[in-house]
């Protein structure tokens, strides 16, 4: 089916027809046995997608609420903890550990590519009393996936605990929560879940839930003890966003039917035929290590890119991100996540096409003039 404004970007992502449908129901009443019902099902699902047997919370707000609860509830003011930054999205994990006077060493790599594997071996070895390694499964600023994976080979034999946020991540690129020993993992609704924004989620080892009692940071609506006691009721400490959570119900019913593998390989397989695409197309990608989630492409020489991406939205119907930060105009990004099909990424790559070979035609011929 043709999308009249199709979305390609990395959050937030197109929904799906029937989920929409599904969310124009009438509101309910959430204190009742019929939405414990609901929850318990979502909760349980929620861990099958997660790749784990320990609680998925469920918070309602965006995905930063999920990774400030990921802070709060396990560090202290003055507690030390490591931070794996290679654009905007590490370096959001620093801006909240420091809002709450905790000590970010930051590892830092420049963009589009990922922190060695040995600076984090140092600077466990160095920094023994870290609470915490952030770090992120996609870096969804630059397109870059980390070898989380290997990153937790090293922190598990530590006491530090590590936190993924795998806000973009989650579905498009292979994660193992429990297999791999990652302790936390933090996502959002509107990325590979294919929902509308607003609803965040935590799933938490027995390590990470360790440090919840003796972590002094203030919190009230992310509190992880209160959302656990809830939780515990197939419930939530407060009022959820009900009609997200009906979409999730399907979601989660559409992605477990059709199998988190084969959602992977199908992910993998747009994210090769976007890469191939576009290098097809003489452009070249900027991560080093890309992610299936989105990839991220060089603004060529003499091309203005913000241009290009507000072009292709409002006269191409095609709506793809440019550059963060200190990206901007540098990096366009096309997501292939979610609710996208071969047919999508082939409209998507075939108005970038237009939209270039126009842009190009202009500037020559200002050029010329
Ligand atoms: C989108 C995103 C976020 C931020 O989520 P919000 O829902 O905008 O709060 C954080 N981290 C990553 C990796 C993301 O892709």
């Amino acid at each position: 089916m043709a999308k009249e404004n199709l979305l390609l970007t990395p959050g937030p992502t197109c929904v799906p027809p029937d989920v929409l449908q599904v969310m124009a129901q009438p509101i309910f009443h959430h204190r009742t046995p019929q939405y414990r019902k609901l929850f318990e099902k979502v909760s349980t699902d929620l861990k099958a997608v997660f790749r784990t047997a320990q609680p998925v919370y469920t918070f309602t707000g965006s995905g930063t609420l999920a990774m400030e609860a990921a802070v709060v509830n396990f560090c202290s003011p003055g507690d030390e903890v490591i931070v794996l930054e290679a654009g905007k999205f590490g370096e959001r994990w620093r801006s909240i550990a420091e809002r709450y006077q905790i000590k970010a060493l930051s590892l830092s790599a420049p963009y589009g590519s990922v922190v060695p594997l040995e600076n984090l071996e140092r600077a466990l070895k160095e920094h023994p009393k870290a609470k915490a390694v952030y770090g992120t499964l996609c870096e969804t600023s630059t397109g870059t996936l980390f070898d989380v994976e290997a990153i937790a080979r090293l922190i598990r034999k530590t006491e530090a605990i590590f936190v993924v946020d795998a806000i973009s991540g989650l579905v498009a690129d292979r994660l193992e929560m429990d297999l791999w020993g990652i302790d936390v993992v933090v996502c959002g609704s509107q990325k590979g879940l294919m929902l509308p924004p607003g609803l965040s989620f935590l799933a938490v080892s027995q390590k990470a839930w360790k440090l919840v009692p003796s972590a002094k940071c203030p919190r009230f609506y992310t509190s992880l003890q209160q959302a656990d006691a809830a939780l515990k009721q197939s419930d939530t400490a407060f009022t959820p966003a009900l009609t997200l959570v009906l979409g999730l119900k399907l979601v989660l019913d559409k992605l477990l039917k059709e199998g988190l593998e084969h959602v992977w390989q199908r992910t993998e397989g747009l994210a090769r035929k976007t890469r191939s695409s576009i290098q097809k197309r003489g452009l070249t990608l900027f991560s080093q290590h890309p992610s299936n989630a989105v990839t991220a492409v060089n603004v060529p020489p003499g091309i203005d890119g913000k241009k290009l991406v507000s072009i292709m939205r409002d006269e191409k119907g095609v709506t793809i991100a440019g550059g963060q930060g200190e990206m901007t105009g540098k990096i366009f990004r096309i997501a292939h996540f979610g609710f996208v099909s071969e047919a999508d990424i082939e409209k998507g790559i075939e108005m970038l096409t237009e939209t270039l070979e126009e842009l190009k035609t202009n500037s020559v011929s200002r050029a010329g003039s």
